[in-house]
């Protein structure tokens, strides 16, 4: 069972006597903590080997006042870091939407929730942002993927581009274009076909869509609950895609959401939302200082 990791830092420090500053040797002990913390989190090795570094550096010799225990000083420093970590400068909510139509990519493996993530983001720009938007299936591998797009259209009241069968994914992505123009809407969201594993043709596919539709941003739809892959996933789609910011489903589990950390550290790009459960509606705006607790456990 995971211990909260003030309790923890808690312990070393009892052991260690109390002084003004933190000591090399505490904040060296007390880091060891830390670093299993974010591996039981599932923050990938390099990068938690990477923050503790710089955490140290931070904390060491940093002062302790009074009413804090060095503990709970040593938490708080983890914790201002891992936000600022996983915090950029943009607003994570606020997606580039100027110029209509403009088009969002969603890009992703297979059973990352991204065409349940196209929907619950189609709802949310409709009703908090009051955008006209078109939903688009590019999924030509799975026509069950496109029936699923239609039939969350209906239930959230967004618009999906009619299914012509037979049609590849960059035509069905010139098509989404072309009906985004001339039927006024703002914002036209195209979900693309994910695989088990990221592969050659996937990426190819992915990146003849990227060229047709230009969109305005491309978001990766990771499972939450995944902690080493979803740094190389995130990895493989930046490289050969781009990728404008990330999507972590699954969050409403049991997963602590390191991933978001390592994802974060590895790209640079940001976290825009999180999926917090199956329903249309379950959809936050990232907030860093509740993952970063949520990493702490
Ligand atoms: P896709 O293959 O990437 O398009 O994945 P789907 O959108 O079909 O999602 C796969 C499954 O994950 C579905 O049963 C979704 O309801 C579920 N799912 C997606 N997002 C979330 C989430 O944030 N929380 C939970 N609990 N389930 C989710």
């Amino acid at each position: 069972m995971f211990e909260n990791l003030s309790e923890r830092l808690g312990g070393v420090f009892d052991r260690l006597t109390k002084q003004g500053a933190l000591s090399e040797a505490d904040v060296v002990a007390a880091l060891r903590e830390v670093r299993v913390a974010l591996l039981e989190a599932d923050v990938s090795l390099p990068v938690a080997r990477d923050f503790i570094k710089r955490v140290q550096a931070k904390a060491t010799g940093a002062a302790v006042t009074k009413s804090v225990t060095p503990g709970q000083q040593v938490v708080k420093i983890v914790h201002d870091e891992l936000v600022a970590t996983l915090t950029g400068d943009e607003d994570p909510g606020a997606l580039k939407i100027d110029n209509p139509p403009v088009a969002i990519l969603m890009v992703g493996l297979q059973g990352s929730g991204k065409t349940t993530t196209t929907a619950k983001l189609a709802r949310r720009l409709k009703d908090r942002e009051g955008k006209r938007v078109l939903m688009a299936s590019l999924d030509t591998n799975r026509p069950a993927a496109m029936d699923q797009l239609a039939v969350l259209g209906v239930q959230v009241g967004v618009d999906t581009l009619p299914i012509v069968k037979g049609q590849t994914a960059p035509e069905i992505a010139r098509r989404a274009r072309t009906q985004a123009a001339m039927g006024g809407y703002d914002v036209v969201i195209l979900d693309t076909a994910g695989r088990m594993h990221i592969d050659e043709v996937l990426m190819d596919e992915v990146q003849a869509v990227r060229d047709i539709a230009t969109p305005r941003e491309t978001l990766l739809v990771v499972d939450g609950l995944t902690g080493q892959d979803a740094v190389n996933v995130a990895t493989e789609f930046d490289g050969k895609v781009g990728i404008t910011g990330v999507v972590l489903t699954r969050m409403d589990g049991d997963g602590r959401g390191g991933a978001a950390l390592s994802m974060r550290a590895v790209t640079g790009k940001p976290i825009r939302f999180v999926g917090v459960g199956e329903k249309s509606d379950a959809l936050e705006t990232f907030e860093a200082s509740r993952v970063a607790g949520r990493i702490l456990g």
